[in-house]
């Protein structure tokens, strides 16, 4: 009697399990207390029997990501339906995430993290929160120098950190390097975020990595002598302060003057058609690159599918769809970008290995602090 009440008890606890594993074809818009096995989003109900059918034979698998793009969802879609592995998204900040996942310790429902920005899947490495994953497919697909140095985690996608200038004020010639814009013959006219964003983080660690320390300091001291005007807004803003004229060039991630150009606003449009980019450093040490990527999660209770969905990611079939989603450089060399990015021309990359961002992280944020830049 036990025993049957026992099964009884599995079958419905099995029953409630796939349930509510799958159907999730929509979004948690963020919501930190939500389930990644939650099925908020709901769908048709057409689509959730389908989910159902597959979850209950293939498995899933559950991601945290700070991406939030409708080609994303698409993708997720497609390897569901090759491999019958059902995927779970939870959609939020990425600061949000990493404290998620380390409130949530050996609970968390999450296999996979997905993330813009080296420097923050540095910090989810440092925080224990990732584990390696050997696979010949991913290191294959993705160039070292865009993986954790012990595989912790895999770039996705690549943007480059570019110089964008004014078509009418600037002329092109008249760029070409970022320490170029140091000097004081740009006093007055270089656009920049704060020093509290990741990307310009990075963007100084990848200086102290490859000219060393005082060069860095150096740069970001000219920098700050040079500013248009206090930091202010996000990489977009510094595209519009151009437009407006407050200042002649700015430095920003390529991937937002494709979202511009391709913009619903036309005054978004307007503002990328009057800027041009620029790629830096191409005589010397190459222009700054950095990645989305992807790390397994240290607790995850799917593993195998979890892997199983990397590899699908790093895939030229994915890769296209992925990078081209956010108008970023797929990070498998075999794939080709958009075509608004070949419009830009092919430039030479920094060579470093992306983990140094996130070692020099913490010189980089003391040196900004020095030379004041807010
Ligand atoms: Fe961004």
């Amino acid at each position: 009697m036990t025993k049957r009440l026992l099964f009884l008890f599995l079958a419905i606890v099995v029953a409630i399990g796939v349930l509510t594993a799958c159907g999730n074809s929509g979004k948690d818009p963020g919501n930190s207390s939500s389930s990644p096995s939650g099925s908020e989003a709901g769908g048709e109900e057409a689509g959730q029997e389908k989910d159902q059918a597959s979850a209950s034979e293939g498995g899933v698998v559950n991601l945290y990501t700070s991406r939030h793009y409708d080609s994303d969802q698409a993708l997720y879609d497609l390897f569901t339906e090759q491999t019958g592995i059902a995927v779970n998204v939870v959609q939020g900040e990425s600061d949000e995430l990493i404290e998620r996942l380390k409130r949530e310790g050996e609970s968390t429902q999450a296999d996979l993290f997905i993330t813009a920005d080296a420097g923050n899947l540095y910090r989810g490495k440092e925080s224990g929160l990732f584990q390696a994953v050997e696979s010949e497919e991913l290191f294959n697909n993705i160039p070292e120098k865009l993986r954790d140095v012990d595989n912790q985690w895999f770039g996705l996608t690549k943007r480059a950190r570019v110089i964008v200038y004014d078509k009418e004020r600037v002329d092109p010639a008249q760029l070409s390097t970022y320490e170029d814009l140091a000097d004081e013959r740009w006093k007055g006219k270089v656009l920049i975020r704060s020093s509290e964003n990741i990307y310009n983080i990075s963007l100084l660690a990848s200086f102290i990595a490859i000219n060393g320390e005082e060069k860095a300091k150096e740069w970001a001291q000219g920098i700050v002598n040079n500013m248009a005007q206090p930091p202010q807004g996000g990489d977009r803003d510094q595209a519009k302060a151009v437009a407006a004229g407050i200042g002649d060039v700015a430095i920003m991630n390529t991937y937002y003057l494709g979202t511009m150009l391709n913009s619903a606003d036309p005054e978004e449009v307007k503002v990328a058609e009057s800027l041009g980019v620029f790629f830096p450093n191409q005589e010397t040490t190459g222009t700054h690159i950095n990645i989305s990527g992807i790390a397994l999660t240290k607790h995850a209770k799917n593993k195998e599918a979890a892997i199983k969905f990397m590899e699908f990611l790093s895939g030229p079939e994915a890769q296209k769809q992925f990078a081209e989603g956010n108008y970023e450089y797929p990070a498998n060399p075999s794939v080709e970008p958009a075509d608004v990015l070949k419009s830009w021309g092919e430039f030479k990359e920094q060579e470093i290995n992306l983990s140094l961002l996130g070692e020099y992280q913490a010189d980089a944020i003391r040196i900004f602090n020095e030379v004041g830049w807010k």
